[in-house]
């Protein structure tokens, strides 16, 4: 057994993790997926390149098992880069899964992002402004979300979207797993995470 295959993720995406050729999961991944595989909510210190991205997005495609007709999980971050990386990063991991992603940011035509969140999607990536206003035009929804993940918080704070990142997190349910990853930890961290984390390991 190697040690992905002792954290728990789902056979799918250990055959998807091979393929890729990592070895061994990073220190982040070793210590994160099996807490919140239990269910807890997670506050992560991490910067670029520690293998975040892998971290939340395995336990994403372990714990939604099939397609639903509304979004499962939400993924918020800063910058359109970001946001298309983590897409592409889900598609790779997600290969053998049956679910479905988009990628939603603004600075880009908001019709053919409607169009593909129209065909249906699982799990969004999507900046916050854009996602806000998808949510009012009543194209994406709020109610069957079962993750939230927010990603560079702190960048998302710097960057104003601290308005919008309160609009969507009080109309998701209130059971929910919230995951937050950001660089530095500021008392305005604290305080985000304190209102939206449960329990927060
Ligand atoms: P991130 O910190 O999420 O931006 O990831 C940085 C890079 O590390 C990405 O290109 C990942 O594909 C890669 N990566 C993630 N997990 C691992 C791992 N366990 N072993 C080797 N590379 C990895």
């Amino acid at each position: 057994m190697n040690k992905f295959e002792k954290l728990g993720l789902s056979e799918e995406l250990l055959k998807s993790i091979n393929e890729l050729g990592f070895e061994k999961p990073t220190p982040i991944q070793e210590n994160i997926i099996p807490v919140i595989l239990e269910g807890y909510d997670v506050i992560g210190q991490a910067q670029t390149g520690t293998g975040k991205t892998l971290a939340f997005s395995s336990i994403l495609l372990t714990n939604l098992k099939e397609r639903k007709k509304k979004p499962q999980a939400y993924i918020l971050s800063p910058t359109r880069e970001l946001t298309m990386q983590i897409h592409e990063e889900l598609k790779k991991l997600g290969k053998y899964s049956s679910l479905r992603f988009a990628c939603v940011y603004g600075g880009s035509g908001i019709e053919k992002q409607i169009k593909s969140i129209k065909k249906g999607v699982d799990i969004v990536v999507g900046t916050p402004g854009r996602m806000m206003d998808l949510m009012r035009r009543k194209v994406l929804q709020l109610d069957e979300v079962s993750y939230v993940v927010l990603d560079e918080a702190d960048e998302m704070l710097n960057m104003g979207f601290t308005d919008s990142i309160n609009a969507i997190l009080a109309d998701v349910p209130q059971e929910r797993n919230t995951l937050l990853f950001s660089a530095t930890m500021s008392p305005e961290i604290a305080r985000i995470s304190k209102k939206y984390l449960r329990d927060a390991k």
